[in-house]
């Protein structure tokens, strides 16, 4: 056993300090990016916020929304093969700009996605998903994949430090997705005591990847528009969000009425809930790692995009960023122990 001493920090441990700039106004600033990738031909050229993969949340129909204003969604996995060839052939050609085709590493996912990928040579980003992204298992599916498929776009995770973020680039991966423990609807910390907190996760990974001109996807933790102010500024080059996506018109939960009020249930991946509706049961080796939650029903998700969009302009100007790259160049953390005042919360209206 051994501890490492150095203070590991999450979204709400700092915040950004505004710096000088020219900017004038937050219409001018660029959210979109043009990236290039470490092995893949291909161009990412939106805005880097990748809708999760949750079975909730990654829906067509988020797809559909977020892809009209470059956004991308991470399509969950399970999607049949005759649903998804049903819903491409309806779409525009630069739909498949915004959508991420997800797997685990079986055998049976992968029999899946070469189906997926056979339906439309425009289907480019691959996104290699499991808990445990430190298994060999993960780095095993991503050679196999990359010699597949040498041109895809392939994101694979979830890992939490900089080696195994190198590991994965050297399999094959293009992009790491990085995140243990700092979901809205996950109890893996709890229930297993494992985790690293996300803003340190981001910094050491993003640091590690972009030596290898990789890039990180900081998966999960973000509560609101400055923690994805904060995710760019500590060095990620995507952010993926589930809990602020969900809830939302466009997304497939449940909704369940009590005294007049719509809610929709949300959950992790590895909750009860989605154990059972996905497998049938929970194994009897296993536990639960995510929660159920239900959610007033929020609308159509383009108003939670108009403000997230708005609260990231607004960060950039505060640091003199005409475009979200420059953000994580013109960020200086501060460590803080207070975030806000939370007086009037409580009797907050809107
Ligand atoms: P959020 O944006 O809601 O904070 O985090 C979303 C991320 O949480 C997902 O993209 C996924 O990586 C992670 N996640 C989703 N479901 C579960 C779960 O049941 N357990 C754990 N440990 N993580 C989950």
């Amino acid at each position: 056993m051994r501890i490492e001493e150095g203070i590991k920090l999450g979204f709400k441990d700092v915040l950004i300090t505004p710096k000088r700039s020219t900017l004038k106004s937050r219409s001018e600033v660029n959210l979109k990016r043009n990236i290039h990738f470490k092995y893949s031909n291909m161009i990412s050229s939106g805005i880097p916020i990748i809708a999760s993969n949750m079975d909730t949340v990654g829906t067509f129909n988020m797809a559909v929304q977020l892809s009209a204003v470059n956004i991308i969604t991470a399509i969950h996995k399970y999607y049949t093969v005759n649903e998804w060839r049903s819903f491409i052939t309806h779409v525009p050609h630069d739909f498949f700009d915004y959508i991420m085709v997800s797997t685990g590493v079986s055998d049976a996912d992968y029999t899946k996605l070469k189906k997926i990928l056979s339906l439309s040579p425009l289907l480019k980003y691959i996104c290699i998903d499991i808990a445990n992204g430190y298994s060999d298992n993960l780095i095993q599916f991503v050679t196999k994949i990359r010699t597949k498929f040498p041109n895809k776009i392939i994101c694979a995770g979830n890992v939490v430090t900089g080696e195994m973020v190198e590991a994965l680039l050297l399999s094959g991966a293009d992009i790491v997705k990085i995140g243990i423990g700092p979901g809205s609807v996950c109890t893996t910390r709890t229930k297993t005591g494992v985790g690293y907190p996300q803003l340190s996760a981001i910094i050491e990974c993003a640091d590690a990847a972009h030596g290898l001109q990789g890039h990180i996807i900081s998966d999960g933790g973000c509560i609101n528009s400055g923690d994805i102010a904060k995710a760019f500024g500590a060095g990620a080059d995507f952010v993926m969000l589930g809990g602020i996506f969900a809830g939302h018109n466009e997304c497939e939960g449940k909704i369940i009425t009590e005294n007049n009020d719509k809610f929709m249930l949300f959950y992790g991946m590895s909750s009860k809930n989605a154990m059972k509706l996905h497998m049938g049961k929970v194994a009897g080796y296993k536990t639960d790692e995510g929660k159920l939650v239900k959610l007033l029903l929020k609308g159509p998700v383009k108003n939670t995009v108009l403000d997230i969009l708005g609260g990231l302009r607004s960060s950039c100007t505060y640091v003199g960023a005409r475009e979200i790259k420059e953000l994580n160049k013109r960020t200086t953390f501060i460590r803080v122990l207070e975030q806000e005042n939370t007086i009037f919360n409580d009797g907050t209206l809107f």
